[in-house]
């Protein structure tokens, strides 16, 4: 059935036509392009039962929770979904965030559950739908070493001796005292820093891609010891369909672009910079996956589960995505569903849905779609292909 999104307006998110969560709810939902506003920042787009917005079914009106409590065989017998799926558009950084494994997420709902608000873990998975920006986990010893010597301000900060030992012993452990010492540097120091980098920023040609992430940072989040993080942490380019897991303890930012995201349902978040809300920094530096890897190794990648789709599995149980991709060439293609249901969501293309024969409903960008366990599979007929094709998106079970 087809299914109406959740908008979330907040302030990082883009604005008006720009935002692609607005261009695809416009499309797919009357009472949204009525209220439509070209200064409010559309940011994301959530698809799911979270009790925070669930979907609802486009013919009734009537929220998908309730369909699930009803006749929860639609999910195979759970009592919700195990993940929640969302279009994201971002023009300002996201805090830098970690989330807990599943343990310490019980252990720290338990301790403190003002901060810490359910037990559950938040693994999250981020595919590009545009050219997508983003923080991902920390450099290796060797990159990091480099980073930290090239800036004069970067090494007085961290101190000559605290970084010789990423060369001596280029180890995670290595990256912890120098992660240390930068979140325990007065706020004094992170300033001084940054306007030190600052000036090399504004005359720097050789490397764009620190010089814009830097700028982009420091633009909306002036002084903020995040913006420090950036010499730290992988700075990951993604193209459309590129992808990135966000495994428990691993720091992430995004920072601007359009993406897919499919996470376990939690709220469990964090934080370490390009934020003006508390930094729990004991409980950061306790947790934080220190190991270093390169940029190239944080890239997810796909397998084939059939001439068009590819499935991001990521290796929690809660979710997995699939990605279709049918060329114009092709006039039939089938999408598998899977024991637990699915959500599918339309990026490009038009197509008209059948089950068995039965015709039930034409698909166009910003369609939204549950399909409850009982069907086995979505058959679409090109009738008008695109001329750039049929693309979109699946979120289910990780029941592979
Ligand atoms: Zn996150």
């Amino acid at each position: 059935m087809e299914i109406l999104g959740s908008i979330k307006t907040y302030d990082w998110g883009t604005r008006g036509s720009q935002s692609k969560v607005a261009q695809l709810a416009s499309k797919n939902d009357e009472n949204f392009a009525k209220e439509f506003n070209e200064t409010t920042p559309y940011a994301e787009l959530w698809m799911g039962d979270h009790v925070s917005g669930p979907s609802l079914i486009k013919s009734t009106g009537e929220s998908i929770s309730k369909l699930i409590a009803s006749d929860n065989s639609s999910i195979g017998g759970a009592t919700s979904l195990p993940f929640l799926f969302k279009v994201l558009s971002i023009t300002k950084p996201l805090s830098i965030q970690v989330h807990p494994n599943k343990e310490q997420a019980e252990q720290l709902h338990a301790t403190r559950p003002d901060l810490y608000k359910d037990p559950n873990h938040k693994p999250e998975i981020t595919i590009a739908l545009t050219d997508f920006l983003a923080l991902c986990g920390f450099r290796t010893p060797a990159e990091l070493y480099n980073q930290l010597k090239k800036y004069q301000a970067l090494t007085n900060l961290i101190g000559a001796d605290t970084i010789e030992e990423l060369q001596k012993q280029p180890t995670s452990e290595s990256i912890k005292v120098c992660y240390t010492k930068l979140m325990s540097s007065p706020q004094d120091a992170i300033v001084k820093c940054i306007s030190d980098l600052s000036v090399i920023f504004n005359e720097n040609k050789e490397d764009e891609l620190l010089t814009n992430v830097f700028k982009h940072c420091n633009h909306y989040f002036p002084n903020d010891i995040g913006v420090l993080s950036i010499f730290f942490m992988n700075i990951i380019q993604m193209k459309p369909g590129q992808a990135i897991f966000l495994a428990a303890n691993v720091p992430h930012a995004y920072l601007s672009g359009d993406c897919i995201e499919c996470m376990a349902c939690s709220d469990n978040v964090i934080r370490a910079g390009l934020t003006p809300k508390f930094k729990d920094v004991e409980t950061l530096l306790e947790m934080l996956d220190f190991t270093g890897k390169t940029a190239e190794e944080k890239f997810f990648q796909s397998l084939p589960v059939g001439p068009y789709s590819e499935l991001f599995k990521p290796p929690v149980k809660d979710f997995a995505v699939v990605q279709v991709k049918v060329p114009d060439t092709v006039q039939n293609y089938c999408i598998e569903n899977r024991a637990n249901g699915s959500i599918i969501i339309v990026l490009k293309g038009n197509a008209s849905a059948a089950y068995l024969g039965r015709q039930l409903f034409e698909l166009k960008e910003g369609s939204i779609v549950f399909v409850p366990a009982c069907i086995k599979s979505v058959g679409l007929t090109f009738n008008h292909p695109d001329a750039e094709g049929f693309i979109a998106y699946q979120a289910l079970y990780n029941d592979f």
